[in-house]
């Protein structure tokens, strides 16, 4: 079915639209829901699932995040920081696999120097035909700004919540900082990066019109990636204390479960088509047999295979029961191909640009073997 007859067949996706389609618990509107979803992704950005090759190379953070097992102050956290022959190795790794892109990700850790990870970009893109995509959390303009000189990318940063009250209590400022991540995205996409916004799905004190706002939000910042996964509570964060939750009214909080967050990932591809949406961990994490493959006939069109060295993995712990945290990176490799390959969908070759970043460049996305 052409993706406008689908399109044609759901409503206007204004703000009501979206939280009753979030509110959604009759099947065959769910169904519609994910038959339109994919119907979009299959339109826009195509049957190849990427793979993005995640190495999570330090859990040192500074920072007070109210939802981050990594948060500063959890002192039963065993710290790690990965030398940069070691992500070297690991990126070689990624495209030794066959993948197009590798993401750096790392608590907020300032031994993460300007200087060493523009080091470290450079030498991936000079010895690799690798997308770099860095989640670093919130850096300096200049940092960003010599990032983006060395060849990086791509940078993921999600703004977790639109909801000004939860953002400020859930995700303290840093010293003087002001700007909000919605803000510093714009910045990142000045800057000439594919920018990558995203939310927790059903943290406490969100309500169904908060995550139809967070949808709007990603329309309006024309998000070239979108990560989504439900908040899963981790018990050495301020967010187990029952008394440290914002509480809204019985009904209007969203649920942190697997079918809130497919409907997310599809109210997310009908609104911003041509974006990479990847299919999360934390996703998986809900449902370890089928998530992963749920997310990608929902609307989803990336996974991202873990390929932080497995002695490290169990620390990088932002909630508990992660999945693959045993598995080396040829385990995960296989494991994703042959889900991939059981739902008849090819795997992306290249760098799988977003197709929103390359229609917004005119196609000069540094994308040459795509
Ligand atoms: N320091 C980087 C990377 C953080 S980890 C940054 O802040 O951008 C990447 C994402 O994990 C976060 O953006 C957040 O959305 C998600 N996350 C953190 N804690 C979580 C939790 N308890 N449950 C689910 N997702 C979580």
């Amino acid at each position: 079915m052409p993706s406008s007859v689908v399109l044609q067949s759901l409503e206007p996706l204004t703000r009501q639209a979206l939280i009753d389609r979030l509110r959604e618990e009759d099947p065959a509107r769910l169904e519609e829901l994910w038959q339109a979803a994919d119907a979009v992704r299959q339109a826009y950005v195509g049957g190849e699932v990427h793979l993005r090759g995640l190495i999570e190379i330090s859990n040192y953070c500074i920072r007070l995040c109210a939802y981050c097992g990594l948060r500063a102050p959890n002192t039963e956290l065993t710290r790690y920081r990965m030398s940069e022959e070691e992500i070297l190795a690991c990126a070689r790794q990624a495209h030794a696999m066959g993948y197009g892109t590798v993401v750096l990700q790392a608590g907020e850790d300032p031994m993460l120097s300007r200087e060493m990870i523009a080091r470290l970009v450079r030498r991936i893109k000079e010895s690799l035909p690798l997308a770099v995509t860095l989640s670093l959390g919130e850096r300096g303009a200049e940092d960003w700004a010599a990032w983006r000189e060395a060849g990086a990318d791509r940078y993921l940063l999600r703004f977790e919540t639109s909801n000004p009250h939860l953002y400020r209590k859930y995700h303290p400022p840093k010293g003087e900082e002001r700007e909000t991540r919605i803000e510093m995205l714009r910045r990142l996409r000045a800057l000439g990066y594919e920018i990558g916004g995203g939310v927790m799905i059903g943290i406490p004190g969100q309500t169904y019109a908060d995550l139809a706002d967070d949808l709007l939000m990603f329309r309006e910042l024309d998000l070239d990636m979108v990560g989504l996964g439900p908040f899963i509570l981790h018990p050495r964060t301020p967010l187990a204390d029952p008394d440290f939750r914002v509480l809204v009214p019985d009904g209007e909080q969203v649920p942190p479960n697997e079918l809130m967050t497919y409907k997310t990932i599809a109210l997310t591809r009908l609104l911003c088509p041509r974006a990479n949406i990847p299919s999360t961990t934390a996703l998986a994490t809900l449902n370890r047999g089928q998530g992963r493959e749920l997310g990608l006939v929902r609307g989803a069109n990336v996974v991202m295979p873990n390929l932080t060295p497995p002695r490290y993995r169990a620390y990088y712990e932002i909630y508990p029961n992660k999945v693959c945290i045993q598995e080396s990176a040829e385990a995960c490799h296989a494991c994703l191909r042959s889900r991939i390959e059981g739902l008849g969908r090819p795997i992306g070759r290249g760098q799988g640009a977003s197709p929103n970043y390359l229609a917004r460049t005119g196609g000069a996305g540094g994308d040459s073997s795509a």
